[in-house]
C-alpha cells in the first residue's frame, strides 16, 4: 500500500501529444494542466493526481479534448463536485474533466414550469431558483451536495423523490465529440444509475417542477428537509451513503444492528449518527477507505447472508478489481 504522499506524487506515464495537440486550440477560459490533485475536488477528501484534468469553457474546446483524448488512446472520466466518488490513491490514469467553468453554471426559468440547467449547476443553486420562481417539488435536491451532472448520472434521490421525476430532456455530448438531445423516454435510468451517461457526457438538462406553489410553503418543506438531514447524516467529510440499500432494507439499519458504527481502518470510520456514512476523521487514504468497505461488506456477509453493493464509485477503477 502506499501512503499518501507516495500517492500524491505518482507519476502516470507519459504521452506525447495530448497537450500538444491542444495547446494553442482552446479558448483562453480553458484549463488544461498535467498531475492535477483530486483529493479537495471532492467531499471525502481522499486520493491521487489525474494524469489529464481539464475545465473547458465552451462545447467547441469539450469537443476538441475529447477528441484528442481519443486520438491518444486516452481513457475520459468526468468529475461533478466529487461527492459520489473515491479517487483511488494511484490517480487516475486518464482525462479528469470537470464542468466548472461560468458556461456550465447556467440556469434559467420558463413562464411554463421547465428549467434549464447546466451540468455544473449544484443542486442547492437549481432548487434555491426554482423556490424564487415558485415551482415546488425540486426540495429534496437541496440536501445533495452535487451537481447536475452527477445528480444525472447517478439518478440522486432523496426523501421519496429521485432525479428523473424531474427530467424532461438531457442534453449529451458523446465521447466522440457528437451533441444529442434526449428526451426522457429515450434514456435508461434506474436506482443510482442512467445507464446511458456511463459513456456520455451530460452538459445541461431541461427539468419540469411538478408544481406550483408560493415560495414559503416551498421554504417550508425546505427546512424541513434540512432540519431531517441535520438529525441524521454526519459533519464530517464523507461521500454519502458508501452502499446501496438492499431490496427491503437500509444498509445503515443493518450496519448499526451488527454494532459496526465507529469501527475503522486507518483514519477511514464509520460514523456513529449514521451507519452507512465512512467518514475522513483527517488524512485517511483511499485505501482505508476501501479496506473498510471490504471489511464491512464480509462482516455483513458472513453475519446476515446479505451482499451489499457500494453505491459511491471507485474513480477510474472498478470495485470488483479491489473487493
Ligand atoms: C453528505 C452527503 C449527502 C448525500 N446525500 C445524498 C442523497 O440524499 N441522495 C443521493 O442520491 N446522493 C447523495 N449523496 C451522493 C452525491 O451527492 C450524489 O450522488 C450526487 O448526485 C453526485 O453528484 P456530483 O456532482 O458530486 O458527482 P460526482 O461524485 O463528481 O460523480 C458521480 C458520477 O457522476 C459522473 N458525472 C459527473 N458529472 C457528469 C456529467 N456531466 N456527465 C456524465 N457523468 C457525470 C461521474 O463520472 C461519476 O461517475 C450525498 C453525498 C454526501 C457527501
Amino acid at each position: 500500500m502506499s501512503d499518501a504522499a507516495t500517492a500524491e506524487t505518482a507519476v502516470h506515464p507519459p504521452s506525447p501529444g495530448f497537450l500538444a495537440g491542444v495547446a494553442g486550440r482552446l479558448s483562453a477560459e480553458s484549463r488544461v494542466v498535467e498531475g492535477e490533485p483530486l483529493a479537495r475536488k471532492t467531499t471525502l477528501g481522499v486520493g491521487g493526481r489525474a494524469r489529464f484534468y481539464a475545465e473547458p469553457a465552451t462545447r467547441e474546446d469539450l469537443c476538441l479534448l475529447l477528441r484528442q483524448a481519443e486520438k491518444c488512446g486516452i481513457r475520459v472520466y468526468l468529475l461533478g463536485r466529487g461527492s459520489n466518488v473515491i479517487v483511488p490513491d494511484e490517480g487516475v490514469d486518464g482525462l479528469v474533466l470537470r464542468l466548472q467553468h461560468a458556461g456550465w453554471r447556467g440556469i434559467e426559468a420558463g413562464e411554463d414550469g421547465r428549467i434549464w440547467a447546466g451540468a455544473g449547476v449544484r443542486l442547492r443553486k437549481l432548487c434555491g431558483e426554482a423556490c424564487r420562481q415558485g415551482l415546488g417539488g425540486l426540495e429534496f435536491l437541496e440536501g445533495i451536495p452535487g451537481t447536475v451532472g452527477g445528480a444525472l448520472r447517478m439518478n440522486a434521490g432523496a426523501m421519496g423523490g429521485w432525479f428523473f421525476d424531474l427530467v424532461e430532456e438531457v442534453h449529451l455530448m458523446t465521447l466522440g465529440g457528437e451533441e444529442k438531445k434526449c428526451p426522457k423516454e429515450t434514456l435508461r435510468y434506474d436506482y443510482r444509475i442512467c445507464h446511458d451517461l456511463m459513456d456520455t457526457i451530460a452538459m445541461g438538462v431541461y427539468v419540469r417542477a411538478p408544481s406550483r406553489e408560493t415560495a414559503s410553503a416551498i421554504k417550508r418543506r425546505l427546512a424541513a428537509y434540512q432540519e431531517k438531514r441535520a438529525e441524521s447524516q454526519p459533519r464530517e467529510s464523507s461521500a454519502g451513503c458508501i452502499f446501496k440499500n438492499p431490496e427491503g432494507g437500509h444498509a445503515g439499519k443493518i450496519i448499526d444492528e451488527l454494532g459496526l458504527k465507529g469501527k475503522r481502518v486507518g483514519a477511514a470510520e464509520v460514523s456513529a449518527v449514521h451507519g452507512n456514512f465512512l467518514i475522513n476523521r483527517g488524512g485517511a487514504r483511499a485505501a482505508d477507505v476501501i479496506e473498510l468497505v471490504r471489511a464491512l461488506q464480509e462482516e455483513i456477509r458472513r453475519r446476515r447472508g446479505i451482499e451489499l453493493h457500494p453505491e459511491v464509485l471507485l474513480f477510474g477503477r472498478d470495485w470488483r478489481d479491489v473487493l
